[in-house]
This record gives C-alpha cells, sequence and structure tokens, in this order.
C-alpha cells in the first residue's frame, strides 16, 4: 500500500475517522481515497462547486467528502458520496486568482473568518437596485462595493475558505493548495471551515507550514457520546484544538450549532466556556439547527432557546458572540424585534 492510501491519523497514532464514503460504483472507501489523490506531483480532490457565497461574502470551495457522517449534514449528497470534478491545487488557485479580480473589500488577516462579514452587509441588495439603504444596512460599503453572486448580493472579500467535506486528516493537501493561492494571489486569506478531527497537533504544523490563515472551527457538541452519535468520532483532540490554534498564531472563530434535544444550552455554555478559557475575543457564532438528512424528525429551536444559548455564552465571557440562521427562529416582523431587542442588531449574523 502506497503513503497515501494508509490513513493520515492512524498513522499518527489517532483512530481513523467516520470517513466511509459511496464511490460512483455503489463501494465504499474513506474519503481519502475516493475524494482525494496524488497525481502529476500535485494533490487532487473532488469538487462539487466553487463560487462566492453568501452570507460568508467569500470564495468557498465546497469539497466532496469527510471525515464525519454528521447526521444532520446539509452537504450530504456531496460530502457522504463521491461527487464533483477532479482539481488540483494548482486549478484551485486559478480559480481563486481569477476572484480576486474581483475582489471589493481587501480585509486585514484578523478578519478573515465569516464572523465579521456580517459587520459590512446584511445581502439585501438596496443600494445597487434602488439607490437606497435598508435599515438594518452597516452603512460601511459603497454600492460599487456590492456585487452579485450565485447566492445573491454582497462585497467580494479577499477570503479563500475550503468548506462542504473535510478531510483535514491529510494536511498536505491544504498546505500545498495554500502554497499555490498564495502563489497566485496577491493577498487572499485561506481559511478553513473544519470540524477540527484533523488537527492533530503535527498536522497544524503543516498546515502553518503552508501558510493557512484561519479556521473556522465547527465544535458539534461538548458531551462525547453525543458526538459520537451526531458525527460517528470522538471530539477528543477537537476541544484542545482552540488553544493549540491560536497558541499557533492561526486567527480562530468557533461555530456550533442549536439542536433542540442533541446540543442545547448546557453543552453551548461547555464550548462557551472552554473557547473563553482560552482568548474572551475569539468570535463565536451559534447557529439555528433546521432539519436535514438523518434529522429530519428534529424541531428547529424557537427563538426563546436561541437567545437563551445567546445569553450563556455571553455569562461563559465571550465578548463577539452571534446568532445565525436567523430566518430559522425569527419568521415575523414581530420576531425580528424581538430579537433585536434583547440581542441587538449587531448579534445577528
Ligand atoms: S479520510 Fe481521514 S480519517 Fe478517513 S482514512 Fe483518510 S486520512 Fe483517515
Ligand atoms: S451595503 Fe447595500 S446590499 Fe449591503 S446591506 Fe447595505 S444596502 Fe444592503
Amino acid at each position: 500500500m502506497s503513503m497515501e492510501l494508509r490513513c493520515a491519523m492512524e498513522l499518527q497514532g489517532y483512530p481513523r475517522g467516520s470517513c466511509s464514503t459511496l464511490a460512483e460504483d455503489g463501494s465504499r472507501h474513506p474519503a481519502c481515497q475516493v475524494t482525494l489523490k496524488r497525481e502529476k506531483g500535485k494533490w487532487w480532490r473532488r469538487i462539487e462547486a466553487v463560487h462566492l457565497s453568501r452570507p460568508e461574502d467569500y470564495l468557498s470551495i465546497y469539497q466532496s467528502g469527510c471525515n464525519h457522517t454528521c447526521l444532520k449534514c446539509h452537504s450530504w449528497h456531496f460530502t457522504q458520496r463521491a461527487a464533483g470534478r477532479w482539481m488540483s491545487t494548482e486549478m484551485l488557485a486559478e480559480e481563486a486568482a481569477k476572484y480576486e479580480e474581483e475582489v471589493t473589500v481587501w480585509e486585514p488577516r484578523e478578519r478573515a473568518t465569516m464572523w465579521h462579514a456580517t459587520d459590512l452587509c446584511r445581502h439585501c441588495g438596496l443600494c445597487v437596485l434602488e439607490g437606497r439603504r435598508s435599515l438594518l444596512c452597516p452603512k460601511k460599503l459603497d454600492a460599487s462595493q456590492v456585487v452579485w453572486s450565485v447566492q445573491g448580493w454582497g462585497p467580494a472579500r479577499n477570503i479563500v475558505a475550503f468548506t462542504g467535506g473535510d478531510v483535514c486528516c491529510r494536511a498536505e493537501f491544504y498546505a500545498e493548495a495554500t502554497e499555490e493561492i498564495k502563489k497566485r494571489c496577491h493577498k487572499m486569506w485561506v481559511l478553513l471551515e473544519t470540524n477540527g478531527y484533523g488537527l492533530t497537533p503535527r498536522n497544524l504544523e503543516i498546515l502553518a507550514s503552508g501558510g493557512v490563515d484561519s479556521f473556522w472551527l465547527d465544535i458539534k457538541a461538548y458531551e462525547e457520546e453525543v458526538y459520537k452519535k451526531l458525527c460517528g468520532t470522538t471530539n477528543k483532540w477537537i476541544l484542545e484544538a482552540p488553544a493549540r490554534i491560536v497558541d499557533m498564531g492561526f486567527v480562530l472563530e468557533v461555530l456550533t450549532l442549536y439542536i433542540p434535544g442533541w446540543v442545547e444550552v448546557d453543552q453551548i455554555r461547555r464550548i462557551a466556556e472552554l473557547v473563553a478559557e482560552v482568548d474572551k475575543e475569539i468570535p463565536f457564532t451559534i447557529l439555528a439547527f433546521f432539519p436535514e438528512f438523518k434529522l429530519r424528525n428534529i424541531r428547529a429551536p424557537s427563538l426563546w432557546e436561541m437567545v437563551s444559548a445567546y445569553r450563556a455564552a455571553k455569562e461563559a465571557g465571550l465578548e463577539k458572540v452571534k446568532l445565525g440562521n436567523i430566518s430559522v427562529f425569527a419568521r415575523t416582523p414581530s420576531e425580528w424585534s424581538t430579537l433585536i431587542s434583547l440581542v441587538g442588531v449587531k448579534a445577528l449574523s
């Protein structure tokens, strides 16, 4: 068996991820064997899509194949199955270079996050379409900085993010992709949206050597047993990742999803405490779950549950907390105004 076919986690003394992936012929293989390959001296990855995403306002690379099998995955049709076209790290850098020509907002490295996007724009498009601003517009951008993408109106920030599936366990791919992107672009930051399973100390060193700038770490549950049922793996070293990431000089933001009956205020409070112990200024987003994949029978959280989770994160000491997927739990104008009166506009992602 060649080196790249051996599990990178097992080689480092960790258990293999929950990464069994369905191939087109109906067979199942680890994600890194059917959605990642080494060919012609470069890494290649199966990519479902590449586009300017909202509300993140950056270039998102949607990857196929994952080391988790989350019951609530919103992208299961390409993370749990091999899908999309093969793209080399050079081809991904080419996409980033093309995108860079359209960038309208140049962020400093510490804002190479999703969390900061809603400081700039609320994606209504009114400044472009009608020459006026919406009530919630932060009034930070000129209409010329707001552009159309397949997911709507907003700015184009100088960030490229790897999203969708996640094989950070094979850190060499992300390190090489980052190097290629930085070779081709002038000032593009590279963000990894990750479940953290692949973030072993060794892999973090590889990612740092490649020049990765920031992580959007999705801590999916605090209790290990809940985590295993929800995602298929342990979360032991994922809970250690925030301290390691910050120590190594990366930018970090954390997200967690409120899933009624699975991950509620008690666990969100523990996650927030863990993050606050590392640094109270780490941006933290609490997203509202909506039914998907194998959790279609679970309801979305209520407005009051989301506000309680927000308060728990603030009580834990975090200074930068936002709520996301607002339309899931605030559906009417009166729910919106209640929410704004309770947490303020700046806390809405
Ligand atoms: S996808 Fe990751 S966890 Fe799964 S076999 Fe490959 S290296 Fe191991
Ligand atoms: S900048 Fe334009 S698109 Fe963005 S919130 Fe303001 S008015 Fe809407």
